[in-house]
């Protein structure tokens, strides 16, 4: 039985990780389309605010990785010429523990001080529910399997399959965890890959903090939160001052 993903199952699909802020706008199927179309390619790890005014273009990060990721971008690659960059599909970012690539940078534009390879954030992987197998009802999850960070940057969701019993699994993006290594997508079995890593940048929004999200218990004002309980603790009566006296002018304790 086929699944239609609609385009609120489809946005559904990264608002379900916790602490993602809004995808408002557009279906997720079609982000990833707009997200091609614009060429994005993840970078090394550890890459700086200012990665492309700092990459001296030298290639020694390139260099350095075992298993010949990176590579650095010749004429007409959709980033600017020289720079290091991985194309996922092909290969895929290992997450090596010890980060090599980024302890060779001479240039800061990787920066030295990174040392957690989960901390990564290369992109960040999206979902297109409309060619993801098990979105579509099959059993497939060679993501799930496949991602060093399993149930945290990405979990199994299960949904309702319409009027059968048995459930789909979903596989659904926490960007809070996603490292962006593309290993989900390189053993994606569809013809086009249905999960694909793109520009946290053009598709992560921030929620703003006059919203409350009060029943979230990592948030401000759910009374489980530790800081809101130490707000909510009793406090000392406050010392009278002039206006109780004049509220009360019969009693002696003022
Ligand atoms: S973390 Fe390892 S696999 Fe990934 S780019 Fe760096 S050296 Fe290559
Ligand atoms: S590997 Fe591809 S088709 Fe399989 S569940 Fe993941 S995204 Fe869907
Ligand atoms: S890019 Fe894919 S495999 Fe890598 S952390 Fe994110 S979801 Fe997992």
């Amino acid at each position: 039985m086929t699944i239609k993903a609609t385009r609120r199952q489809a946005i559904g699909l990264l608002l379900e990780g916790a602490g993602v802020a809004a995808a408002a706008g557009a279906g997720l199927a079609g982000f990833v389309s707009t997200a091609r179309a614009k060429g994005f390619e993840p970078l090394p790890p550890g890459a700086d605010a200012d990665f492309y005014n700092k990459c001296i273009r030298c290639g020694l990060c390139v260099k350095a990785c075992p298993y010949d990721t990176l590579k650095l971008a010749g004429l007409g690659a959709k980033v600017p010429y020289g720079t290091p960059y991985f194309e996922p599909r092909k290969i895929p970012c290992y997450m090596c523990e010890d980060v090599p690539c980024v302890k060779v940078c001479p240039s800061g534009a990787l920066d030295r001080r990174f040392d957690d390879i989960r901390k990564a954030r290369m992109g960040i992987a999206a979902i297109d529910p409309n060619s993801c197998l098990s979105w579509q009802g099959l059993r497939c999850e060679v993501c799930y399997r496949d991602c060093p960070l399993r149930d945290k940057a990405l979990l199994l969701k299960p949904h309702p399959r319409e009027l059968s019993k048995h459930a789909v699994f979903a596989p659904v993006i926490d960007p809070d965890h996603c490292t962006g290594c593309g290993l989900c997508v390189y053993g994606c079995p569809t013809q086009v890959p249905a999960i694909n890593i793109i520009d946290p940048k053009t598709f992560l929004g921030r929620i703003g903090e006059h919203y409350r999200l009060g029943w979230r218990e990592d948030q401000p004002h759910h009374p489980g939160n530790p800081a809101e309980k130490l707000q909510q603790a009793p406090q000392a009566p406050a010392a009278p001052g002039g206006l109780d006296f004049l509220n009360n002018m019969d009693d002696p304790t003022l």
